[in-house]
């Protein structure tokens, strides 16, 4: 899969496209990801990719032109189904079953806005989609397409080592997942359940299963009232 994050501070993404999982992921050619300067196809002699807003107000819009060509050269390239997402606050907010769906597309081209945000025009023309990373308001897209690449990859085959990873940890099954212990087995007084350390397979899985709906509703219950509308 691919994805392209169209952005003014491509350096911003480099390190965290360059690290851990998603870095090895890239390494192994599971996924690509590319980082394109918006500023690059801007016309204006003084390299401007934005302006004051029509009819006052604060701040700096994200103009049309270097960022409507921007959009359509990145996708004149690309071969496959492809979408694009521009990261906002008044998009959907993104979930672990959106981030499945988006599985089923070649391309993913992520759409950064900066400032206060872009002209409209851009989101009528080019845009497929809009998605937030939750409600409340950050100064770029830059972090909401790193969450929305990072939780898209790791569902990428090849880039967890076992597919059991994503099937059966949070939110995956609409549960949270049941609490996790390593080693030592006790510290500083608290001790890792005994059932994990009997070596009881069965009773293993079914303390999994009640950790995890008694720890769904305590600490997100309408994870359980939207499945029960299902
Ligand atoms: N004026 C805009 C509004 O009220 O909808 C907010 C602009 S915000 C300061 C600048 C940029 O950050 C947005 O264009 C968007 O790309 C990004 N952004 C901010 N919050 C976000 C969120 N919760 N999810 C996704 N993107 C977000």
């Amino acid at each position: 899969m691919r994805f392209d994050v169209l952005t003014l501070f491509p350096e911003m993404m480099e390190s965290i496209f360059s690290s851990s999982v998603i870095g090895r992921a890239r390494s192994a050619g599971l996924v690509d990801i590319c980082c394109t300067n918006i500023r690059d196809y801007t016309k204006n002699k003084h390299r401007k990719v934005d302006d004051t807003p029509y009819g006052g107000g604060f701040g700096m819009v994200m103009m049309c032109q270097p960022v409507v060509d921007c959009i359509r050269d990145v996708k004149s390239r690309l071969q496959g189904s492809t979408r694009v997402i521009y990261l906002s606050p008044q998009g959907k907010v993104l979930t672990q079953k959106k981030a499945r769906e988006l599985c089923a597309y070649d391309n993913l081209v992520l759409l950064c806005g900066h400032y206060e945000g872009i002209d409209e025009r851009i989101i009528e023309l080019e845009v497929d989609e809009e998605l937030s990373v939750g409600d409340y308001v950050l100064t770029g897209g830059e972090l909401p397409a790193a969450i929305l690449v990072d939780c898209v990859s790791r569902l990428q085959e090849g880039v967890l080592a076992d597919p059991d990873c994503y099937e059966k940890e949070s939110l995956s099954a609409g549960l949270l997942e049941h609490p996790q212990y390593t080693k030592p087995r006790v510290f500083e007084g608290l001790e890792v359940p005994e059932v994990l350390v009997n070596g009881n397979h069965a009773l293993q899985e079914k303390w999994r299963m009640e950790q995890a709906l008694e720890r769904t509703r305590r600490k997100r219950p309408d994870l359980l009232d939207d499945a029960s509308e299902k």
